[in-house]
């Protein structure tokens, strides 16, 4: 077993009984490599980042390697690294080469693979940054990225070239810096904390920053961006949600691509959040062979309104370099907002947006519902492709 990251402590918690019903935490004992492994343990945040698992051996323990995972593997270091939390690990089915949480967790050698377009820093992130970790795009809102860490690394991650264990590219000392810049601009009124996973950050750390930049008056709304309960829901403890309580209104987005990331556990956590007041929302990136189906899209959607995380954005995923394999055309995106669209809750339709490469932001793409617009009549198709005109009175 892999340990890393030997500034993480291990500590005691206390779980809640009604975790400790088994089928909440998991059947973890049939992996050999943590038969031995406590609840205790299995349940403390600190435990599962120290053991996530990166190596080849590791890996083997959970699937039968691939040739092209081994590659992947082998060449994963130095780029964005491998590393999978024990929780994330057991979701893997062992006996499907296309597990949806196995394409996203394991590097394979389409990793290496270069196509036309494809992009460092596709969205021209490091262009509108006007501070190291700052990105200014939009008038009234900024992205900070606090750590370049993550539970576990996703391989269709747009911010490959800055996220991973050690990139050292981020440091908490420019966090001065950012809030000084956006105390500055009176115009901003919405901080996104992303990275990374803002979570790993310790709670004492990530309280400092939310507390610096409440201090500035004129922010509304802070948000915090991450996939803790989906990589590793242990993370949301009692002492972590209490304290982001005094934070409030603080919105939390969180990274889902697939039906079968909402475990009891996952569940769980996101209960934890909601019954605190904190409102959720999903972004889920458009993954090929992962996701691209629309049953699988909506059957997603219903999980996520189940759990009382609003689908808020399904991305196209972006052309970083190396993930081309993930890739699906816009018609994708497009087929699965129509197949949505009327026929389910509409809560459970998220924007589908293209994040404009070169810097434009989110861009929403959909299917057209606007047939024509002629003088004072407007034409329209509804879900079922019928059509309708609206008349407007135009009483000038
Ligand atoms: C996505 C993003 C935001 C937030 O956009 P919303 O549409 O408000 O969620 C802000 N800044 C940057 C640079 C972003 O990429
Ligand atoms: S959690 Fe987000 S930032 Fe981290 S690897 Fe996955 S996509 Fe990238």
């Amino acid at each position: 077993m892999a340990a890393s990251n030997s500034s993480v402590e291990t500590q005691k918690i206390s779980i809640d009984p009604a975790l400790l019903k088994k089928s909440v935490i998991g059947d973890y004992h049939r992996i050999d490599l943590w038969e031995d492994v406590s609840e205790l343990e299995w349940e403390d945040w600190h435990w599962q980042v120290k053991n996530r698992i990166h190596t080849k051996e590791d890996i083997s323990h959970i699937i039968k390697i691939t040739p092209e995972e081994e590659e992947g593997i082998r060449r994963s270091h130095g780029r964005l690294s491998a590393a999978i939390t024990p929780y994330w690990a057991i979701l893997i089915d062992p006996e499907d080469p296309n597990c949806p949480i196995r394409k996203q967790a394991i590097p394979t050698s389409f990793e290496l693979k270069t196509s036309p377009h494809e992009m460092i820093d596709p969205c021209a992130e490091d262009r509108d940054s006007p501070v190291p970790g700052l990105v200014h795009r939009y008038p009234d809102r900024v992205l900070l990225l606090v750590t370049e860490m993550c539970f576990s690394y996703c391989r269709h991650c747009t911010r490959r070239r800055m996220v991973g264990e050690n990139k050292n590219i981020l440091d908490l000392k420019n966090i001065d810096k950012a809030i000084d810049y956006i105390r500055s601009d009176r115009k901003i009124r919405d901080v996104l904390i992303s990275g990374g996973d803002p979570l790993m950050l310790e709670d004492d750390v990530l309280e400092e920053i939310l507390k610096k930049l409440r201090a500035v008056s004129q922010i509304e709304v802070l948000r915090i961006g991450t996939r803790a309960p989906v990589t590793l829901p242990q993370r949301i403890t009692n002492d972590l949600v209490s304290m982001l309580k005094k934070y409030s209104p603080l919105w939390i987005s969180i990274h889902f691509n697939h039906p079968r990331e909402i475990t009891k556990r996952c569940k769980f956590a996101c209960d934890m959040l909601a019954d605190n007041g904190f409102p959720l929302g999903s972004q889920t990136v458009l993954l090929k062979g992962i996701n691209d189906r629309p049953y699988i899209m909506k059957k997603l959607m219903h999980e996520l309104l189940k759990i009382r995380v609003r689908p808020y954005y399904i991305y196209q995923c972006d052309p970083a370099k190396g993930t081309s394999h993930f890739r699906t055309p816009i018609a994708t995106g497009i087929n699965i907002i129509e197949k949505l669209r009327g026929y389910t809750t509409g809560y459970a339709v998220p924007t589908y947006v293209v994040d404009a490469p070169g810097g434009g932001g989110k861009i929403p793409v959909g299917p057209n519902y606007l047939i024509s617009e002629a003088k004072d009549r407007y034409t329209f198709r509804n879900y079922k492709k019928k059509i309708y005109t609206y008349a407007e009175t135009n009483e000038d």
